[in-house]
């Protein structure tokens, strides 16, 4: 990426802070949440590659490791993952930390303990509603972006750096994963003119598409398999329950991190509202995911049990049986279906 060209003025008082921040530090730590999405991933090598076009050392650190799907945008900038040793090395050598696509601290997973340890100034650059006062000196929470990449990508436009084919590409990956492939209800103009622009610096669309979408195992697909088969139907077909189990995830050699896009498939259903997935990893521990397909807010339900995201593609994690979290969490998705026959106008069908 080159640096230098006519700088656009930033198109918030906050995105003025974070040029501010980003001029004050010479060396910088990036990292995402747990179990790092194409978003959070994307994000980090983009912002990487800039910081280090404007003169800055960058180390990029994680609380998990990079899945198969997105281990080719390490050959732009690598990303290292969680070490008790690396990490205190990391935090001791950087001035500045930079988290990108949580504005949760506990997100950052083993990172958070290690930076009660380093005082150190933070800039959070995030694209969800939960938690959107941010937990860092200048926070960059823009919740109408469609994906975290579209805010750094925004940031990088009006420092009037160039962005390299390395850089789109990252960016791309960012967004296109977060929208689903622009089929999510946060796809809008703004993304669209935004991946536009990014074919423009050369990148292949295609080619990023086979890239992270061909990693899945044969043992995956027998899951989702396993999974999907023993759907149930709720609110006369408005709700769509899946349920993982520990069993089910031993028996096919997986973690948790695996069910990534399981819990969209069902939106293929005709009628669903909502799907809920409770998936056991772990005995004991239940992740829940919840996905609207754009008429009912599901993020209070998870932010009230701890969790959070966007109002369409939320979460939490909850202690318990898979039958505990379920009488958490169906009850509410009853009540907002409710909401929604009530709001339907008399004779509407
Ligand atoms: P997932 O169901 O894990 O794909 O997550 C859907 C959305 O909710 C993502 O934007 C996540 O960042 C967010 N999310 C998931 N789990 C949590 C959690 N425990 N706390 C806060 N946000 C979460
Ligand atoms: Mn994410
Ligand atoms: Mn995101």
């Amino acid at each position: 990426m080159t640096a230098g060209g006519p700088q656009a003025p930033p198109a918030s008082a906050e995105r003025g802070a974070f040029h501010g921040f980003v001029a004050r530090y010479r060396r910088f730590l990036l990292t995402t949440h747990v179990n790092p999405d194409g978003d959070g991933l994307g994000s980090e090598v983009a912002m990487a590659l800039w910081l280090r076009a404007l003169g800055k050392s960058v180390r990029v650190l994680n609380d998990s490791p990079v899945p198969a799907a997105f281990t080719f945008l390490t050959r732009h900038h690598p990303i290292e993952v969680f070490e008790p040793e690396l990490a205190e090395q990391l935090f001791d050598g950087a001035e500045a930390l930079v988290v990108l696509d949580t504005s949760n601290r506990q997100r950052i997973g083993k990172l958070a303990p290690v930076l009660d340890r380093h005082a150190m100034p933070i800039a959070v650059v995030d694209h969800h509603v939960t938690h959107a006062n941010g937990f860092g000196q200048v926070n960059v929470i823009e919740p109408e972006a469609s994906a975290t990449g579209e805010i750094v990508y925004g940031l990088i436009r009006e420092s009037g750096c160039v962005l390299t084919t390395e850089a789109a590409e990252s960016l791309y990956v960012a967004l296109m994963t977060d929208t689903g492939s622009f089929r999510y209800s946060n796809t809008d103009s703004h993304a669209h003119r935004m991946a536009a622009d990014l074919l423009g610096y050369g990148l292949d669309p295609q080619k990023i598409h086979a890239q992270v979408h061909s990693h899945a195992s044969a043992a995956r697909l027998r899951f989702f398999g396993e999974v999907l088969s023993a759907l149930e139907l709720y609110e006369g077909g408005r709700v769509v329950v899946l349920e993982a189990s520990a069993e089910q995830f031993q028996k096919h050699g997986l973690a948790g991190a695996d069910t990534e896009n399981l819990v969209d498939m069902p939106r293929v259903v005709a009628g669903v509202e909502a799907v809920a997935l409770f998936s056991e990893a772990e005995p004991g521990k239940v992740k829940v995911s919840l996905r609207s397909t754009g008429r009912i807010v599901v993020d209070q339900v998870a932010s009230r049990l701890g969790g959070g995201g966007h109002p369409h593609a939320a979460g939490v994690m909850l202690r318990g049986t898979r039958a505990d979290a379920r009488s958490r969490i169906l009850p509410e998705l009853h009540r907002l279906i409710a909401a929604l026959d009530e709001k339907r106008p008399e004779g509407g069908h």
